[in-house]
């Protein structure tokens, strides 16, 4: 990059705003997808709207590509600068500007810290309610980035949910403001269009969000189980019974050894081949009468163990296993690349039989710990970075995975989004015609695509080298039943 952007950029944000620094830079070459890694020529820490602006008016005027940045929690590699370029990081743009507490709202910047929210507002009886396991580190502008899930999204919603407005700096630099403090999205839903959209269409600097009223009970219950078969049954039995819990969430016997392992140590029962953590929340009386339901459902799948968190510290554990699990993964592996799709519900036990065999396929162990309640999958892949023939086995076996979860109806992404891991699997759901319709979209928001540019669309031109994804799907469904019935002879 030429000196004089870089020093144009100082005059923007600042001496201390910017860094070309080699060794600093390090820490910008990757998200939390460690698997793909490209350093940007500068990043830059703007401290308000107005010098993301002139920022981003910058990078057009050299036609230079940029891309905002939150933590950097990332698992698809969305903040990761493709092409190089200016990295806008928004960390400094870290205040809750206000609290309306009577209408239940917030107006935060991008950069808020998600946990921070609920822990201001908690005085005032109230909470944020998206809650990503990363909620300690990660950023609101990047929950509204990637539409971020959390266990207690089944009951309460994706971050679409709870934006109700925000400020933004589009592609050429100029600041709009989309929604309504009242959220009636009014004409267009732009607010709908810009969740979500791996920050390919604006860079977020102001957002209002919905908060809402803690509930008045909450219980969490610990479900043991001697088969995975079994557990998925009890968790689509559970949604089958018209019960919505707050979180219903899937640990099996990998994650348990790793979690026991490690400082998030939870209790969890060593000797069950799959738990699920289930909680309810809402008026007491509701409360005690669906815990019985959920219970029972749990006992009628063969749960070997039911236990209720007694105390505020119990429950706080047996989070903490749940939400510490992908960083427990370090004490049984040097390196993992966390998986997202969604399949439906009551093919979780076939799905994750599939898995399992496909991992002895491909001799790469695989973890699951996931959203069960809404179908949201996070197969975890093992594996040693120093060893390339390890790395070259992910990417066979992170396909066939999806290949397996799209075959039986399922999706590419709950919520990590597609970015740069899942670009070439869009083919597996969408044709050419689709993919154009997207590109247009995208173009309206990004027409010279220096935005964050290589993400979400796939490498190659068209989907029809790979084959109509119908095909590959169907292909992968017929592969899933002798996936199954494989793993049936080789038990039998
Ligand atoms: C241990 C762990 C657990 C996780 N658990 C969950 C989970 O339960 N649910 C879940 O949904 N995700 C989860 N994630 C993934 C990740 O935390 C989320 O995707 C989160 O929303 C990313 O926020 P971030 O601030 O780190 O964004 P970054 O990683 O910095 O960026 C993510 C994307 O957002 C864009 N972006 C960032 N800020 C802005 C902005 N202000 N305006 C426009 N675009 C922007 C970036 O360009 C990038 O494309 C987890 C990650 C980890 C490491």
């Amino acid at each position: 990059m030429k000196p004089e952007v870089i020093d144009k950029l100082r005059d923007i944000v600042g001496a201390d705003g910017a860094t070309d620094d080699a060794a600093e830079l390090l820490v910008y070459e990757c998200d939390a997808l460690t698997l793909f890694k490209n350093s940007p020529d500068v990043v830059v820490f703007p401290a308000d709207t107005e010098q993301v602006a002139a920022v981003v008016r910058l990078a057009n005027e050299y036609g230079i590509p940029f891309l905002p940045r939150g933590a950097g929690t990332g698992l698809s590699g969305g903040a990761l600068a493709l092409e190089g370029g200016i990295i806008i990081e928004l960390q400094q743009l870290n205040r809750i500007l206000s609290v309306d507490a009577e209408n239940r709202t917030a107006v935060v910047q991008p950069g808020v810290v998600n946990l921070h929210l609920s822990q201001a507002v908690a005085h005032l009886g109230l909470y944020y309610a998206p809650d990503p396991s990363s909620q300690v580190a990660c950023s609101i502008g990047g929950n509204v980035a990637e539409n971020a899930g959390g266990p207690h999204c089944l009951k309460y919603g994706m971050t679409t949910n709870h934006v109700l407005e925000v400020e933004a700096v589009a592609a050429d630099g100029t600041v709009v403001r989309l929604g309504s403090k009242t959220g009636e999205r009014i004409g267009y839903d732009m607010v709908g269009a810009l969740v979500g959209s791996e920050g390919t269409f604006a860079i977020v600097t102001e957002i209002t969000v919905r908060l809402l009223k803690k509930p008045q009970s909450v219980k969490t219950l610990l479900a043991a189980f001697r088969s995975v078969e079994d557990s998925s049954r009890a968790v689509s039995d559970v949604i089958a019974a018209g019960i919505v819990p707050a979180a219903l969430e899937f640990v099996d016997r990998r994650t348990t050894e790793a979690v026991e392992a490690s400082v998030y140590a939870a209790g969890y029962p060593l000797d069950a081949a799959a738990s699920l953590l289930i909680e309810i929340d809402g008026f007491e009386v509701a409360v005690e009468d669906t815990q019985a339901s959920i219970v029972d459902v749990c006992r009628r799948n063969n749960a070997f163990e039911v236990r209720l968190a007694r105390s505020e510290a119990e429950r706080a554990r047996l989070w903490m296993g749940r939400k510490g699990a992908f960083g427990a993964m370090g004490r049984i592996s040097p390196d993992m690349i966390t998986m997202d799709a969604v399949i439906p519900r009551t093919r979780l036990p076939e799905v994750l039989t599939a898995i399992e065999r496909l991992s002895e396929q491909h001799a790469m162990p695989v973890a699951n710990v996931f959203h069960a309640g809404d179908g949201n999958l996070h197969p975890l892949i093992l594996y040693d970075g120093r060893d390339a023939d390890q790395v070259e086995r992910i990417h066979a076996l992170g396909e066939a995975i999806m290949e397996v979860c799209v075959g039986v109806g399922g999706a590419l992404s709950g919520e990590h989004g597609i970015g740069v891991e899942k670009k070439d699997f869009m083919c597996m759901i969408f044709n050419d015609d689709d993919l154009a319709a997207m590109r247009r979209a995208k173009g309206v928001f990004n027409p010279d695509g220096l935005l964050n540019p290589g993400k979400v669309f796939p490498s190659r031109p068209s989907c029809s080298e790979v084959g109509p994804g119908v095909t590959r799907t169907a292909e992968a469904a017929r592969r899933i039943d002798e996936y199954v019935r494989g793993a049936g002879e080789a038990r039998a």
